[in-house]
């Protein structure tokens, strides 16, 4: 398993490139921007673009997805209650607009994605926003605005939670095991460190 990190568009969003090195093929976390940028370090890899998952349904995070399919005919994951599915409105303008049929897929709590050998699970950890998620494979979580080094995501935009935000934090906190934590914006971290010294964190723990 290999993590490449881009840091596109202007908030500076972490774009993962998730590579199977064995099996040749990848997934792209969050492109946030910047779609020529990330598909010239997608060929870089070697590895077949397999799908595309959101971590959320900001704009910062999902910016460069059109940009990606015009080079790539992928699918791409959300949680539904981050995607435009209808209506209008203040809300959803801090909510990503659903592709066509083809190209638009769903995932939420529990599903498990496959990538080469690696197996991805989702969880569901609202509170930045209603459908945020975190990815699990192996040893590594890929948080989006969820967890941040000695921080956690603003709260503060429609669907965003504080009390929701901290029970996501203590479930994190209480998966086991070490992991490395890489997160949407800012330095990746680990979630020992996040365990011991972040305030949210923590006080999720509290809570629940
Ligand atoms: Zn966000």
């Amino acid at each position: 398993m290999k993590i490449q990190t881009l840091a596109v568009g202007e908030l500076m969003t972490n774009c993962y490139i998730l590579c199977d090195e064995q099996a040749k093929v990848c997934a792209v976390v969050d492109p946030g921007g910047e779609a020529e940028r990330i598909a010239a370090a997608v060929e870089k890899t070697g590895c077949a673009l397999q799908y595309i998952l959101l971590t959320h349904g900001h704009y910062d995070h999902f910016t460069g997805v059109a940009g990606l399919l015009q080079h790539y005919d992928v699918p791409v994951y959300i949680h539904p209650d981050d995607a435009q599915t209808g209506g209008a409105g203040n809300p959803w303008a801090l909510k990503f607009p659903a592709l066509d049929e083809k190209h638009q897929r769903w995932y939420g709590e529990g599903d498990v994605l496959t990538l080469g050998s690696l197996m991805l699970h989702v969880l569901s950890t609202p509170g930045h926003s209603w459908g945020s998620v975190c990815i699990v494979v192996e040893n590594v979580i890929f948080a989006g605005d969820t967890l941040f080094f000695g921080s956690c995501g603003r709260t503060d935009f429609p669907g965003g939670d504080y009390k929701s935000m901290l029970l996501s934090l203590a479930r994190l906190a209480r998966l086991e095991g070490s992991y490395t934590v890489y997160p949407g914006h800012d330095r990746p971290t680990d979630l020992e460190r996040e365990r011991r010294m972040n305030p949210y964190m923590r006080q999720g723990l509290t809570l629940a």
